[in-house]
């Protein structure tokens, strides 16, 4: 006879039903999916009722809290800089997007206002690219730290970006990789719960949440990012991490480039006080935000960008880490011009497409396992709101592999849309609301 509190079967019909699932059950169900007792088939069919008859607030907090018990929570509770003084902890978390290279100078960059960043990143998966993959396009760059190096690394240089390790929320690691197969990504409650419940894990003291909406993001309209931000919200605040979102626009690619060198390559450019004001939008945005949620206020983060601080982190952080700060990065073997097909104003360039393009040039992954092209993806040369003429590239191709160049330029088709010239549309601030 079995020990086991609950029948999974009974847990999935009730929530197949529209019930709601005490605590009870969702903290056995998702504790024995983690053991193995739960069989991946039976969780598959409990997401699917999930993502078909949603969950209350009550059941997302408790689902967050299950999840978090699966694994070990982190603190950086008494965490001091080289000078002996506390040091706050903030992170940031982006649902994914294309081109979103903005946790490379953001975590420096506050880092380097005193207050420490302890990012625990993933990889990439479908079109959105994920910041270990970009990172390890520096040479010798490890993401791999052990608990005290990160500790001691936090201390020393204030900045890390590592990969999660096992232990931290087991549950996620299994669930996520299920949904990704059984088409229950976009669920609200199935990613508020994913994404916070390694975030509360992690012990960062505050947190910002960067929403993507559009057609690159998971989250295609305004009012289902708002939903999901709000859930984000309480389960962070309610745990005791001062948490904020940004709604942040994912209907076109940020900055000017997509792939993991490249855009290491545009950071650096943001790190030097340069770089597309898209990019130093949001890094501005996001710090501001950050610093404020670890009490720093009164500064403008913009000014360690100019002044050089930010990047001496950087140097620091990815030194830290084995890679070499002034390593050349890698370069496609083989590159292929897209150009515009009229003249007129580009009013569209879709994320969607061009995130897709960029993983099949290589930049990306089909599976976990399999390895991606460091030097692949996408450079463009012009932004929806800009003048183009017939003839003139909009955008360069890049991968090492060039029989990949026909699939890419598919998912391109219709990508780029070009009306006849007339007004401009102005570039519109790339924040489009806060929630708190
Ligand atoms: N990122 C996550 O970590 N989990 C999700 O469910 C979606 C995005």
């Amino acid at each position: 006879m079995s020990t086991e509190a609950f029948d999974a079967v009974d847990v999935i019909a009730a929530k197949r039903d529209g019930q709601e699932l005490s605590d009870a059950q969702i903290g056995w169900v998702i504790d024995a999916y983690t053991r193995g007792v739960v069989a991946d088939e039976q969780m598959s069919a409990l997401a699917m009722a999930i993502f078909l008859n949603g969950m209350e607030r009550r059941e997302i907090a408790s689902m967050a809290q299950a999840m978090i018990a699966t694994g070990e929570r982190l603190s950086y509770a008494g965490l001091t800089g080289p000078d002996g003084a506390a040091l706050p902890t903030a992170d940031k978390h982006s649902t994914g997007g294309v081109g979103d290279k903005i946790t490379l100078p953001l975590g420096p960059l506050v880092a380097s206002y005193g207050v420490a960043v302890p990012q625990l990143s993933g990889r990439g998966l479908g079109h959105t690219g994920g910041t270990l993959d970009k990172l390890e396009a520096v040479p010798g760059w490890s993401s791999s730290l052990s608990d005290e190096a990160m500790r001691r690394q936090l201390s020393e240089v204030g900045a890390i970006v590592a990969a999660a390790g096992d232990t931290l929320v087991p549950a996620d690691k299994k669930l996520y990789a299920l949904r990704d197969v059984t088409g229950t990504v976009e669920c609200v409650p199935l990613i508020a719960t994913s994404i916070m419940s390694k975030k509360i894990a992690e012990g960062t003291g505050a947190l910002v949440l960067d929403v993507k909406v559009g057609s690159g993001a998971f989250m295609k309209t305004l009012d289902k990012a708002r939903e999901l931000a709000r859930t984000m919200v309480d389960l962070g605040t309610d745990a005791g991490v001062r948490t904020v979102a940004l709604l942040t626009d994912m209907s076109t690619p940020l900055g000017l480039t997509v792939g993991n060198a490249l855009e290491v390559e545009e950071s650096l450019e943001v790190l030097n006080g340069g770089g597309p004001a898209d990019v130093v939008e949001l890094t501005v945005a996001l710090a501001a935000e950050m610093l404020a949620g670890a009490g720093v206020t009164g500064v403008d983060p913009a000014r360690n960008l100019a002044n050089g601080k930010a990047m001496d982190v950087w140097r620091r952080m990815i030194a830290a880490q084995g890679g070499d700060p002034d390593a050349a990065l890698p370069v496609a073997r083989h590159s292929e011009v897209v150009t515009a097909q009229a003249d007129g104003v580009l009013v569209g360039l879709d994320a969607y497409g061009v995130g897709v393009a960029s993983w099949r040039l290589g930049a990306g992954r089909a599976r976990k396992e399999d390895p991606v092209q460091a030097a692949a993806g996408i450079r463009l040369h012009a932004k929806p709101g800009e003048l183009v003429r017939r003839g003139q590239p909009l955008m360069t191709l890049h991968t090492d592999t060039p029989e990949r160049f026909p699939r890419a330029l598919e998912a391109l088709e219709g990508a780029a849309v070009i009306a006849p010239q007339g007004d401009r549309p102005a570039r519109d601030s790339i924040v489009l609301e806060r929630i708190a």
